[in-house]
């Protein structure tokens, strides 16, 4: 992988008190390798289970507030010395293996590092830095390039007061409590520069100056640098240019996508990492992609020619039609910061400011998509549909080809199986995939292994489903009782957080971010209906959400309170509940403890949604609107699509009606036909269905893959070309 000699600090004094006999535990914490194997976790877990706990499963944390008894317990403990020496050769094994299925592919292939570009990372909880959906697609895309030995490079920013933990006052209004990241205390590493200091780097061509800090996360194999700005040389306004993810201050945010793009490509360039593409994660870093044009510009490349060499090693993947997710800048505020780089990169602020001008929309200013697509060759969409739709949001920045012709592609998003399947609903799988394909989890993006599910007893599968979702159940009401311990709540809201939930009825899940376009509170549409659905005496249903609104949308946080108030009305007998906080830990519950998972975005607004298939890979069935990935994934058995698409403009009311009819006339009495011994046959028999078809489709493995052979070839033969041309001059 890539070389450089800058050190980096982690293991340091904090660690003084592990004997060195368990001197692995603290390379292991510092790995997110754990985060993805369930045996490593258990291996913290064995050491002090309290303080597992007490940390959150932060690895870090944990081993430095162990005291050295535990250790010296757990090495005298020959159980735990043996499973130590298995894992810790599995994780060495792991990082030094340098074959698997990037090298197999193309052996011959020069391996130049692709760097990705991202502003969140969705990993772990351990690692607050994402917001949604786009952080755990680029978090499960680094963990997959690491089991497959993709050679991947990846920039972020280290929020420093990034994550907002979610209160819900009494009259149902969201408040933001903010964290500030212990960075002393996560799985992340200053990295050092030659006199043992952190690296700090001056964002280039930027006045006034700007200096970012580096840490070092590592994924596997894969490393993560994020930038840091909350440091001493900064002034007070630059120091917090990455405390919050998506700041709505449209400065800040500018000043945050100069950090990450420009400073973020220097910092590479600082470290000595050689790359020969970027691959964006959508327009937030596009101003990587100028940086790279600006240093070919200064070793005396014309303009022209530096922008070709550029395009034709750059990727773009888009990843919304809402248009609030592209950002674009008033040409007075890209003035305050670039004027010293118009000159730089030896063009006019004219054409500078072209470069980011949507030709419908001159006047809305300069726009990240528009300057990403313009500066890369490749771009993609992340569904099928989804394509079509930026095929058409964007087909005038190529006026003389047809809409077909507009070049971007789609490659349908995937979540990472090991980090979203269910460690039990895995060994279950291996009970009957083992003796068949013992390396199913090497292929596990192959879907004729997954017709071995049929062969799963439907009480073995149905009972170790109804144990996830009593432990889902049993969580909240841990959460409740520690409520009710502090005094702080009254008994409406512990009825609001699912105190009076029950395991034995069918339950849907609803956990998404706040945004208008998910239309969070659709089921509530017809409150009457709802209510004959949910308190049916004999067949009764019961509702979980989750989700946060963004801090300044005001009317997300009002369908929360909206939702949050039904939940807490006695006419739905306790029946809709609201957990607080939806994080990476709420989702893992979720996703795995729920029968039903329920999606009712307004189409086509939905680019692929993955919250969906992390569900449907442990049996969980999907209930979705016919819109982003399950346009793909649905195939008649698996689940259910539901939408009144001759409803003309009222989609509200018809979308709502065809979800109430479908509840009433198919998901419920499916649920509830229990035969004699007590086993639901027609709903497991959807349940395997739901897996065996999603979970091979709908993995990161399959997506990577495609990514790699689409454009990975054709990236390096552009970075062949490009460095020619730089050879030449
Ligand atoms: C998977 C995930 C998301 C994205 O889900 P969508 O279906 O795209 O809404 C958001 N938040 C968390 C915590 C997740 O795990």
């Amino acid at each position: 992988m890539t070389e450089h000699s800058l050190a980096v600090s982690g293991t340091d004094n904090r660690f003084t008190h592990i004997p060195p006999r368990l001197a692995g535990l603290a390379d292991l914490a510092y790995n997110l390798w754990w985060s993805w194997h369930p045996e490593a976790r258990i291996l913290f877990k064995q050491l002090n289970q309290l303080a597992w706990k007490a940390s959150v499963h932060n690895p870090v944390r944990m081993l430095r507030d162990t005291p050295q008894e535990f250790f010296l317990a757990a090495e005298n403990n020959e159980e735990y010395l043996r499973r130590y020496d298995i894992i810790m050769n599995r994780f060495r094994r792991y990082m030094n293996t340098t074959s698997g299925w990037f090298r197999e592919e193309y052996p011959g292939s020069r391996t130049l590092t692709i760097a990705y570009f991202s502003a969140e990372y969705g990993l772990h909880h351990s690692l607050p830095m994402y917001a949604g959906g786009l952080g755990f697609l680029a978090g499960d895309y680094l963990k997959e390039c690491s089991d497959l030995g993709v050679p991947i490079v990846a920039v972020g920013f280290m929020y420093s007061e990034g994550y907002l933990h979610q209160h819900i006052l009494p009259d149902g209004w969201q408040e933001g409590i903010q964290e500030t990241l212990d960075r002393d205390a996560a799985p992340v590493k200053r990295v050092l520069n030659d006199e043992g200091e952190q690296l700090v780097v001056q964002v280039p061509h930027i006045e006034p100056p700007i200096f970012v800090a580096v840490w070092r996360v590592d994924v596997g194999k894969v490393p993560l640098y994020l930038l840091d700005t909350d440091i001493p040389l900064n002034d007070e306004e630059n120091r917090r240019i990455s405390s919050n993810l998506y700041t709505s201050d449209q400065e800040e945010r500018l000043r945050q996508e100069i950090v990450l793009g420009i400073g973020g490509r220097k910092v590479l360039h600082e470290m000595g990492i050689l790359y020969s593409s970027v691959h964006l994660n959508e327009g937030h870093p596009a101003f990587a992609l100028l940086e790279r044009i600006r240093e070919r510009v200064e070793r005396g490349i014309s303009f022209p020619d530096a922008l070709n060499q550029v395009r034709v090693t750059s990727l773009f993947t888009t990843h919304t039609p809402v248009a609030a997710g592209h950002d674009a800048f008033p040409p007075e505020l890209v003035d305050r910061y670039f004027s010293c780089y118009y000159p730089a990169l030896g063009i006019t602020r004219g054409e500078f400011l072209g470069l980011g001008t949507h030709p419908d929309y001159p006047e809305s200013g300069f726009n990240m998509t528009v300057l990403a697509m313009r500066l890369s060759s490749y771009h993609n969409a992340v569904s099928q549909r989804h394509g079509e739709v930026t095929r058409q949001m964007w087909k005038n920045l190529w006026p003389d080809l047809t809409q077909d012709r507009v070049p971007i592609d789609a490659i349908t998003n995937g979540v990472h199986l090991p980090t979203w399947l269910n460690p039990r609903v895995e060994d279950l799988l291996d009970t009957y995939f083992y003796p068949v394909t013992p390396n199913w989890q090497q292929e596990h993006d192959d879907p004729g292994i997954w017709n071995l599910v049929d062969e799963i007893p439907d009480g073995k599968l149905w009972d170790l489903h109804f144990d996830l979702k009593i432990k889902l159940i049993n969580r909240m009401r841990e959460r409740i009782r520690i409520k009710w311990a502090k005094k702080q709540e009254d008994p409406l809201s512990l009825a609001a957080a699912g105190l009076l939930l029950n395991p034995s009825i069918l339950t849907l899940g609803f956990a998404r971010r706040f945004a208008t376009y998910k239309r969070s509170d659709l089921i509530f549409y017809d409150m009457e209906r709802l209510k004959r659905i949910v308190c049916n005496r004999w067949r009764p249903v019961q509702i979980i959400f989750a989700g946060k609104a963004h801090p300044s949308d005001y009317e997300g946080k009002r369908i929360l309170q909206k939702i949050y108030q039904l939940a807490q009305q006695p006419e739905f007998e306790g029946r809709i509940a609201f957990v607080e906080d939806y994080s990476e830990q709420t989702a893992q519950y979720l996703v795995h403890g729920v029968d039903v998972w329920l999606n009712n975005p307004m189409p086509p607004l939905e680019a692929s949604g993955t919250s969906g298939m992390k569900a449907a890979m442990n049996g969980v069935i999907n209930l979705s609107i016919p819109d982003g990935w399950w346009l793909e994934g649905y195939n008649g058995k698996n689940g259910w699509s539901f939408a009144n698409t001759t409803a003309g403009n009222d989609r509200d009311t018809a979308d709502a009606c065809a979800l109430y009819d479908i509840l009433e006339r198919e998901v419920v009495p499916l649920y509830y036909s229990a035969s004699l011994d007590g086993i639901p046959h027609g709903w497991v028999k959807m349940m395997k269905e739901s897996i065996k078809s999603n979970a091979p489709r709908f993995s990161a493995r399959r997506m990577v893959k495609e990514y790699v052979s689409r454009y990975y070839p054709q990236l390096v033969t552009g970075a062949d070309v490009a460095y020619a041309c730089v050879l030449r001059r």
